[in-house]
């Protein structure tokens, strides 16, 4: 796939699968926004940068930390509460935010790709699958030659 792929809108609500139960809530961007992805990239867990930003003319209860451009790891796939008739693009971002942002802006810079989509057959088991994509994305981050993704244009200062 061409990388970086960008995609932005504002944080939707997902079905509350329990992501956060998992350790790991995944903010859901809007089907409007999934064209980059659905035109130039296969299904699975890819890693990039996110950014959260207030949407024009709200205030905003996050921090100078929460609105920096931080790592993520997202989730692109069927949605199988539609039938697999819709795509969904979910994203973890690395870091620890006080409080919820749905319906805050959401850009993201997705830079590679780390696995297909599997089944599990046990939480435990998908638990320890999403701490190495975690792993996975910040080593690959760590490459110097992804540094200046974080200073792109596309975010905000
Ligand atoms: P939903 O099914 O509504 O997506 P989740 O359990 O996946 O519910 O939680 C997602 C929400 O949690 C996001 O929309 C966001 O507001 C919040 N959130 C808090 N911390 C994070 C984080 N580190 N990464 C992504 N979302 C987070
Ligand atoms: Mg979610």
């Amino acid at each position: 796939a061409p990388f970086p792929i960008k995609l932005s809108g504002p944080v939707q609500h997902g079905f509350g699968r329990g992501s956060k139960d998992l350790g790991c809530p995944t903010a859901n961007l809007p089907d409007d926004s999934l064209p980059p992805m659905i035109d130039a990239a296969k299904t699975g867990v890819y890693y990039g940068y996110a950014q959260v930003t207030p949407s024009q003319g709200t205030s905003s209860s996050l921090s100078d930390q929460d609105v920096c451009v931080l790592p993520m790891v997202m989730s692109f796939g069927w949605n199988p509460f539609y039938k697999n008739e819709r795509m969904t693009a979910e994203i973890h971002i690395m870091h620890e935010f006080k409080t919820d942002f749905y319906g805050y802006d959401m850009k993201a810079l997705v830079l590679g790709y780390i696995r297909p989509e599997l089944h599990y057959i046990s939480r435990e088991a998908l638990i320890e699958d999403i701490e190495f994509d975690k792993k996975v994305a910040l080593k690959s981050m760590a490459r110097p030659e992804y540094e200046k993704y974080m200073s792109d244009p596309f975010f905000t200062v």
